[in-house]
């Protein structure tokens, strides 16, 4: 095996979690959720998105929480934008770095912001211009890579021409997103292996989740094939829109344990992460789904016993 001595998780769990709960966190609630996580060691964390707020109501408070935390050296906070709108909001925010987003699926494209894939790219094309240009760095998220949940299995030519597309922009960094949690570890050394005949490793970010089990598998296939960056929402905020009950994104703190005992390192605090994840666990009113929070609840209870 060839995996890499140290490795960066990128937090999500303020956005994609947060917007999949059906819980609303108050904003000084996400506040001091946000605050626990910059001093976990965490070196990058979306905050929120700044897409209209009437059509995520959970994250309708982005430029409260941006402008409320408590910014803690050497931590890179980072937003959604969906377009010129949201990024004009995010610049007025001070948010560090950008991220855009779009599907690999036609059909999940369209479903998602009413668009097909051609009419995207402007949209996103302009947004990145403008970031730069502003000084932000731009990361990409593609969803759906690994099968959309109308089309099936999306080919690998759909997805080499939205990456080579997006890095042509000028994206640093391209988020593989597996977006209902349908991937297996050999469909992932698959698009890797395409994809890394022409880009390095370090372009990519893999973003599992783990509706069917597979999460682990999978980053663990990633880091073999040499990905140091993977994206983890903390105890697995985030149920899956498509099988309700079923963990949505693949958890930071389970993705920390596996990485942790295999000697690699990532510069979190687990204790600290794991009293951020009982905060929000808390707040959110419901046992998180991850595998490092339910062990730790079940410790509590033989020792009540
Ligand atoms: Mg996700």
């Amino acid at each position: 095996m060839k995996w890499k001595d140290a490795v960066k998780i990128k937090e999500v769990g303020p956005r994609d979690g947060l917007q999949n709960e059906k819980t609303f966190i108050k904003t000084e609630d996400k506040i001091a959720w946000i605050n626990h996580l910059s001093h976990s060691g965490l070196e990058y964390i979306e905050l929120t998105s700044f897409v209209n707020p009437k059509l995520i109501p959970a994250l309708g408070d982005a430029e409260e929480v941006v402008k409320g935390i408590d910014r803690v050296n050497g931590v890179t906070y980072a937003a959604l934008v969906p377009n010129r709108r949201g990024l004009d909001r995010a610049l007025e925010a001070n948010i560090d770095e950008i991220a855009v987003f779009m599907s690999a699926s036609e059909t999940h494209n369209k479903e998602n912001i009413n668009k097909t894939i051609q009419e995207t790219f402007p949209i996103i094309k302009e947004t990145v211009k403008d970031s730069l240009s502003a000084d932000k760095k731009v990361r990409g998220y593609i969803s759906t890579v690994f099968g959309c949940p109308f089309e099936g299995k999306i080919s690998i030519d759909a997805i080499l021409r939205i990456t080579d597309t997006l890095f042509e922009m000028g994206i640093y960094e391209i988020s593989l997103g597996d977006t209902i949690g349908i991937a297996n570890p050999k469909q992932v050394q698959e698009v890797l292996n395409e994809l890394l005949k022409r880009y390095s490793t370090e372009k990519f970010a893999m973003h599992f989740h783990n509706t069917r089990g597979c999460g682990l598998a999978n980053a663990l296939t990633s880091l073999n094939m040499g990905i140091t960056t993977f994206d983890g929402s903390l105890g697995g905020l985030g149920g899956c829109p498509y099988a309700p009950g079923a963990t949505g994104n693949l958890a930071t703190d389970d993705l920390l344990y596996m990485l942790h005992g295999m000697g690699i390192k990532t510069n979190i605090d687990e204790k600290k992460l794991l009293q951020a994840a009982r905060y929000i666990q808390e707040k959110i009113g419901r046992q998180l789904p991850s595998h490092n929070m339910q062990v730790n609840q079940n410790k509590v209870c033989i020792n009540q016993i």
